[in-house]
């Protein structure tokens, strides 16, 4: 049994010090207990807030405790038959190779039904949750609308550029480089693309949106949240998701200056978790699988091998090497 363990709370960027990988015999089963043997983790932005000691939806990670994660695996050993060897199972695993479980908060899946194994973790897992309920409950689009999605080529936002345009809104995208702004434009639809690393955003913006913007997902924060809410339609709502350009900060960090413009455009910033919608799943999941099934909605991967790893995939989220939703592979 292998598991990275929090050795140290980062400064900055996470570190591979900040994680210590210790070995133990694996643990025997107990009447009712599962053998999971974990194949993919989902590595999310979240995890360097979890590394902290910031209170937040969850409690962090203690110091010597077994870093946080979701992940799917297979029943490798069952003395539970609601979980009998051969199937897969999505979950709250922690970053390691195995882990002894008695089931709960376990969700069993068909890896079979899907293209990868890793979509569990990524449409259908809390990424397309994110992006679903994210879009659908606090942006309340309708057709026509103009939305704009931060961190457009990544996990949650590439999953909103899709859903905007399937539900007929005109979507401009926002990322990092020429090839992430092709993707976004070319294979998931959007309208307009800003590389927001060659082009000045508030320029972009007032180019692209000139009567406005309806939504706003932000997956971002600072600057880009920033430019946005100079452009506010009248009842504008931003989907507060995430804002990953803050995680690693250190030291003070300015925050937006133009966030009075809500009031006289009557708009409303809203933020939400998506654990919250986690019983609505079947919903989100019913909703969205007519889409990938005619091809509007597509879901791209970006894995890398191997739990010693870990700290270098999630690296890559902030330095956004990542291109798409980042899995390690064990
Ligand atoms: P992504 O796959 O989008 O990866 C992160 C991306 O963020 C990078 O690829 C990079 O793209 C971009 N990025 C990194 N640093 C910056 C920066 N300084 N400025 C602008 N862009 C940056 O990750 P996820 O889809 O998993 O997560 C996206 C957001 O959603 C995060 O903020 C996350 O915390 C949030 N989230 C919120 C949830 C909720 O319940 N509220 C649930 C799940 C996620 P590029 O190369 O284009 O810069």
């Amino acid at each position: 049994h292998r598991a990275l363990h929090l050795a140290s709370r980062p400064e900055g960027l996470p570190k591979d010090s900040d994680f210590e990988l210790r070995e133990s015999a694996p643990a025997a089963l107990a009447d009712g207990q599962i053998r999971i043997a974990v194949k993919f983790l989902s590595i999310d932005p979240a995890m360097r807030v979890w590394m902290t000691e910031a209170k937040s939806y969850w409690p962090p990670v203690g110091l010597g405790e077994i870093m946080r994660s979701a992940g799917i695996g297979e029943v490798v050993e069952s003395k539970n038959e609601k979980f009998p060897v051969g199937v897969w199972v999505s979950g709250m695993t922690g970053v390691q190779d195995q882990l002894v479980s008695d089931g709960k908060g376990m969700q069993r899946f068909d890896a079979q039904r899907l293209p990868h194994p890793g979509w569990a973790l990524s449409v259908f897992g809390a990424t397309g949750l994110t992006a679903y309920f994210g879009l659908i409950e606090i942006g309340t689009p309708k057709a026509g609308e103009v939305l704009v999605v931060s961190a457009a080529a990544g996990a949650v936002g590439s999953n909103v550029v899709q859903i905007g345009k399937a539900l007929g809104m005109r979507v401009i995208g926002i990322a990092g480089g020429a090839d992430k702004c092709a993707f976004v434009k070319d294979t998931l639809g959007a309208d307009e693309v800003i590389d927001y690393k060659n082009e000045k955003i508030s320029d972009a913006i007032k180019q692209h949106c000139p009567d406005g913007i309806d939504v706003y997902f932000d997956n971002v924060g600072g600057e880009i949240l920033d430019a946005v809410l100079k452009r506010l339609k009248l009842r504008a709502r931003i989907v507060l998701c995430g804002g990953i350009s803050q995680y690693n900060a250190t030291g003070e960090t300015r925050g937006p200056a133009n966030y009075l413009s809500l009031i006289s455009a009557r708009g409303k910033m809203e933020g939400f978790v998506v654990i919250d919608y986690l019983h609505r799943a079947e919903e989100a999941i019913t909703a969205m699988a007519p889409w990938v099934q005619a091809g509007k909605l597509t879901s791209k991967l970006d894995i890398v091998e191997g739990l010693p790893n870990f700290a270098e995939a999630l690296r890559r989220l902030y330095t956004g090497k990542n291109f798409g939703k980042q899995l390690v592979q064990i």
